[in-house]
């Protein structure tokens, strides 16, 4: 199909990148964003293989590139102890395996770069204060919904499929006192923290997930460093929430895409990776079917299982992670038994 408006409901990583596919087919996308402007909440982003290569087919790469930073390892660490138990490498031989490099940046610069790729386009239309109704009839030629793991889309669509808060918080931070170059996640009874630097004067993004209120008291047992990175921190605390699987997405000319759709707990830095990949693939069903209702059937066929892997591998992390006792102990002594490439195979379903 042509020169079809397609709207969109929602200007995050989700339905910018929608935007570009649409248009990439020559229709018409409008984006309406029920901000009255264009911030990312949070900080920030690990972009796998997988993103950089979706990024790439989006034609949206060379402008996201230079926003990006390429962490040279992953260090897994054990919070208790301090020790290293892994260091994956993420240089050319990574690169060379799975295709692209891995990246992270800084959410807010990956919005503005989808947004400059987006307002160059002249069939993509951003309106921002644009709150999109779902109880409204909609009565156009389709609607995208990528309004985020909170949809209401969602619940006027598939009542019963709001989403689910996690017993885990988030706190999250973002400060001058940049540790190292690399991706650092350590594990810990009942919590996890990840961080590294993003942005071009780099800023440590820092990650804590605990199941109180309390960051300092949760990791009052960790090691002298881990208490050091963690101390003196003001935290912004998110739920974290997911969307219980649904088998399809779309009703007739209405889809569900990114977190709408499959929102999930974000312990394998993979949602906005996988929102990036629905929009490939909405553009590839939109170049091969002539009804959006078709398109969007098949678009929910061709992602709902990989998506549903993902949500239950990221739920299944989130438990590896917070292991205690000798279940910890013998975590630990797989991570640092298992060879770096049989780790790494691990992950290529989800890289490649
Ligand atoms: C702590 C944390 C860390 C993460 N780390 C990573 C990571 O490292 N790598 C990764 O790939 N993913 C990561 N994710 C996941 C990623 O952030 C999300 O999957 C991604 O941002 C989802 O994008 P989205 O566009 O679907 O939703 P959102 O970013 O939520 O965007 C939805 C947009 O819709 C708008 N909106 C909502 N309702 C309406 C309406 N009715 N009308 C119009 N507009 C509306 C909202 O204002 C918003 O702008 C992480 C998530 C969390 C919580």
């Amino acid at each position: 199909m042509k020169n079809q408006l397609f709207h969109i409901a929602g200007g995050g990583i989700a339905g910018l990148a929608s935007a570009l596919a649409v248009a990439n087919t020559g229709n018409s996308a409008l984006v309406m964003e029920k901000a009255a402007k264009f911030e990312a909440l949070g900080a920030g982003l690990q972009l796998g293989p997988n993103a950089v290569r979706a990024l790439q087919k989006l034609g949206a790469w060379d402008a996201v590139e230079p926003i990006t930073s390429s962490p040279p390892e992953i260090l897994i660490r054990d919070g208790r102890s301090g020790k290293t138990l892994k260091r994956l490498e993420l240089g050319k031989k990574f690169e060379t395996r799975f295709g692209a490099p891995y990246r992270v940046a800084h959410r807010a610069d990956l919005l503005q770069a989808l947004l400059s790729v987006a307002k160059s386009k002249s069939n993509i239309t951003i309106q921002t204060n644009a709150e999109v109704i779902a109880r409204d009839i909609f009565d156009g030629y389709a609607l995208i919904a990528a309004d985020g793991v909170w949809s209401k889309t969602r619940e006027a669509l598939f009542p019963g499929h709001a989403a689910i808060i996690s017993n885990d918080i988030i706190h999250r931070n973002l400060s001058d006192d940049v540790v190292n170059e690399c991706v650092n996640l350590w594990l810990y009874p009942g919590g996890h923290v990840v961080h590294y630097p993003v942005g071009q004067s780099p800023k440590l993004n820092l990650l804590a997930v605990t199941q109180g209120t309390d960051v300092d008291a949760h990791f009052s047992m960790a090691c002298e460093e881990l208490r050091q990175i963690l101390k003196h921190k003001s935290w912004s605390q998110w739920p974290a929430a997911y969307v219980p699987p649904l088998h399809r997405w779309n009703k007739g000319k209405i889809i569900l895409i990114g977190d709408a759709a499959h929102g999930t707990l974000p312990y394998l830095a993979q949602g906005a990776a996988m929102a990036i990949e629905d929009a490939v693939t909405l553009g590839e069903v939109l170049a091969l079917r002539k009804e959006p209702d078709s398109a969007f059937e098949k678009l929910s066929e061709l992602r709902v299982q990989r998506t549903q892997k993902l949500h239950h591998s990221s739920r299944s992390a989130g438990h590896f992670y917070h292991l205690n006792g000798i279940s910890a102990a013998m975590r630990n002594a797989i991570i640092a038994n298992i060879p770096s490439h049989l780790q790494l195979a691990q992950m290529a379903w989800i890289y490649r």
